[in-house]
């Protein structure tokens, strides 16, 4: 016999695994609203994230990762703007209720939920195509957050991590030509006569090492939280935001938050800096590998601004945490997004992040 919506709630949801007792959190999962208490000396911090199967995730996406994923995307948010999880609600719209599928679902949850300390406190579960909409609460003393206005010429510009490995890992899973699973490498090596090389056989999965392919998956579906990383750049960058959409379009955020008609912004990042992984530099075609890590989406790493006199306070404290911290352009007041190529030469930015509904 099917579930009644109660006995999924209570299965699945609302255990000690995910619904934790939380310092902040008065009255979680079981009232008609969720109870928080703020200490004293700090604001709230909210953002919500929908996941809609199809557009955000293949509809055979593994429940565990997705589950990862739907937590860690919404925490990315709480990172960039250096706020602390307390807690988080829960929408499901679920086509029918599949007990496998709900129970990595809240395995994965479970798995992201406890070491961020941020407790599931609510929700919603209706029937429905599957979409999963979760909110995230946080906290952040007041007026201390990382804002994305705040920007000032000379500033450097730094992200987390690498990037475009999600991007890389979209190609992959997409067997497209633009991920050479053989390895760049080896592609080298059996570029014969023919001019066709798209049915080669090089971007099938099989040929890929387990560990990249275990990377590959963790790019995509569970991207670092980055929460100690923001937390720790609190106070001490100008401005920043998490990448969702690729860094040629979020940087852009930051430019145009920070001017006004009397101030402009522009950025000029510096080719050579942009951090990649070893997967990305050995699987990504070699042409496409600027464009990939410019506008390829869902890194979920953070990018700020850093004055100055902060950058060496900024760069030892990354360090000590472990957390890859590159210097990758700076600030000015040419409005824009130049690229400075290896060669020294500068070239306006023609490449833009993925953006919803761009072509309809
Ligand atoms: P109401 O009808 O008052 O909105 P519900 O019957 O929808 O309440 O939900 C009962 C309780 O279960 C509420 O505390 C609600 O926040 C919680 N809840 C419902 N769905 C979920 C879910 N998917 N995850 C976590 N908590 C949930
Ligand atoms: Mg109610």
């Amino acid at each position: 016999m099917a579930l009644t919506e109660f006995e999924l709630i209570s299965r699945y949801f609302w255990h000690a695994g995910i619904a934790f007792p939380q310092s902040a959190v008065v009255a979680g999962i079981g009232d008609d609203c969720a109870l928080l208490e703020l200490a004293p000396g700090y604001q709230l911090a909210l953002s919500m994230d929908t996941l809609n199967e199809g557009v955000h995730f293949p509809a055979d996406a593994d429940p565990y990762l997705l589950g990862q994923r739907c937590l860690l995307v919404n925490l990315s948010d709480l990172a960039a703007m250096g706020a602390e999880p307390l807690a988080f609600t829960l929408s499901l719209s679920l086509p029918a209720v599949h007990e496998a599928w709900l129970d990595g679902f809240s395995r994965g949850l479970a798995s992201v939920a406890k070491p961020n300390q941020c407790s599931l406190i609510g929700g919603d579960t209706t029937q429905g195509p599957l979409s999963i909409t979760i909110q995230v609460h946080g906290r952040v003393p007041i007026g201390q957050a990382t804002r994305r206005v705040g920007a000032k010429p000379g500033d450097a510009v730094y992200v987390t991590g690498t990037l475009g490995d999600a991007a890389a890992a979209l190609q992959w899973m997409q067997r497209s030509p633009v991920f050479v699973s053989a390895g760049i490498d080896g592609m080298d090596g059996e570029s014969g006569e023919s001019g066709e090389s798209g049915d080669s056989g090089v971007n099938g999965t099989d040929a890929l090492a387990n560990s990249t392919a275990t990377f590959l998956q963790q790019a995509f579906y569970t991207p670092q939280s980055r929460i100690k990383a923001g937390l720790l750049l609190r106070g001490l960058v100008s401005s920043g935001l998490d990448l969702s959409d690729g860094l040629a379009s979020d940087l852009q955020h930051l430019l145009s938050a920070g001017s006004s008609p009397a101030v402009s912004l522009g950025a000029v990042i510096d080719v050579a800096s942009l951090p990649l992984s070893q997967v990305f530099r050995r699987h990504v075609r070699t042409d496409d590998q600027l464009s990939l890590a410019l506008a390829g989406g869902d890194d979920y790493e953070l990018c700020v601004t850093v004055p100055v006199i902060k950058e060496t306070v900024a760069l030892a404290a990354l360090k000590e945490a472990g957390i890859r911290f590159t210097r990758i352009g700076v600030i000015d007041s040419t409005p824009g997004i130049r690229l400075k190529h290896r060669d020294g030469t500068l070239a306006d930015l023609a490449v833009h992040g993925y953006q919803h509904f761009q072509h309809s």
